[in-house]
């Protein structure tokens, strides 16, 4: 590990890959030859347009997605998202289906709700959202305009291993916390978004990668900024857009290619998951994991421990050997380590001998 670098298993923002940062570093001053910083430099120069192009590009290529889907950086975070979302395309006629399997699922349907334009298609909330709703629990709505997901529900640790049947009605996901981790049938979705602080880049810019009849012609009533119409006609540069953030998301996007892409990825996560749910697994319900097993999420892995009290030791004891932001969502308790692209195999074994001697101590 590098000298004065934690492992840190925060939830979002979140680690970012070390070779990023540092690239990041040593081009700051002098941004692509223009002797400015990418924070610095007008959004309308040469250098700036090449390096969005290129983050594009790049993205579209690791997810196999062709030239009837467009990728737009937007901001307001993925939360924003969620009314736009219902704003665009929802109606009292065709309203917005949602799949609740989480927090962010329920915000998401929240404000269709608020509007008038949203319905529960499925739910798995009875239980504490341990499992993915299942295809056969989904109630399609043949007249919504959409069926909004949340892959993988960052707070209780599940993540979708199915893509759903939605029967022909348009699929909308927010992966915000499991974007580019894996690859998928990515041409199954219609609408995909990201708040990218959790695996691709610092908070401030959300991505959406959709296909472009989507983006083409949003209602007129609609302010400016709230229209994707907008950002698709404007190339996401109608106003001032986040630089550095889209910057940094395009220096993300081209780490993973030069490391072998989403399957290599893929790899790694699993790999990574597989060690930790092998300590909770292996110690006769010292640690007791809060997703069902074939909800398991890949990114966020979370677990509880004997006794509250036990907890909080946990917690103070992980960060003195450099294990950071291990602590649970308050809305779940317990621990939850997120394990995304950035994090290291070296670092989650750190975290799972850490978890065996502990579990040794206090068994
Ligand atoms: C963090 C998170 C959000 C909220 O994202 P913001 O960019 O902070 O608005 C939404 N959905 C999921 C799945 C998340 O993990």
């Amino acid at each position: 590990m590098e000298a004065n670098r934690i492992y840190n298993f925060n939830p979002g923002p979140a680690t970012l890959p070390l070779p990023v940062l540092k690239e990041a570093q040593a081009e700051f001053l002098n941004f692509h030859e223009s002797g400015m910083s990418i924070l610095e430099i007008s959004h309308r120069a040469k250098e700036y347009a090449a390096m969005q192009a290129q983050a594009k590009a790049d993205i579209k290529e690791l997810m196999g997605l062709g030239d009837d889907y467009e990728v737009l950086f937007m901001t307001g975070g993925a939360s924003t998202q969620f009314a736009f979302l219902p704003l665009n395309f929802a109606s009292k006629e065709h309203p917005g289906s949602y799949v609740l399997s989480g927090s962010f699922a329920e915000k998401a349907y929240k404000e269709a709700e608020h509007l008038g334009i949203g319905e529960i298609v499925a739910s798995s909330k009875e239980g504490g959202y341990r499992h993915i709703p299942t295809q056969e629990e989904l109630k399609i709505d043949k007249d919504a305009a959409y069926v909004h997901l949340c892959y993988n529900n960052t707070i209780y640790g599940t993540e979708y291993h199915y893509i759903p049947d939605t029967q022909g009605v348009p699929l909308f996901a927010d992966m915000s916390s499991d974007m580019l981790s894996r690859p998928l049938d990515f041409q199954k979705f219609d609408f995909i978004y990201a708040g990218v602080q959790k695996n691709l880049g610092p908070a401030g810019v959300t991505l959406v990668v959709a296909k472009k009849s989507f983006l083409e012609k949003s209602p007129e009533s609609l302010p400016t900024m709230f229209k994707y119409e907008t950002f698709f006609k404007k190339d996401s540069l109608y106003n001032t857009p986040p630089a550095f953030n889209i910057y940094m998301v395009g220096k993300v996007a081209a780490w993973i290619k030069a490391e072998g892409g989403l399957a290599e990825m893929e790899k790694r996560n699993k790999k990574k998951a597989a060690r930790l749910y092998g300590v909770i697994d292996a110690s006769n319900g010292f640690y007791r994991g809060h997703a069902e097993k074939d909800s398991r999420s890949f990114m966020n892995v979370t677990f509880r421990l004997p006794s509250e009290e036990l907890e909080k030791t946990f917690v103070a004891e992980a960060l003195a050997k450099g294990l950071s932001g291990v602590k649970g969502h308050r809305s779940v308790g317990g621990m939850r380590a997120s394990i995304y692209n950035a994090m290291t195999y070296e670092g989650v074994d750190a975290l799972a001998c850490f978890m065996e001697a502990f579990e040794k101590a206090h068994a």
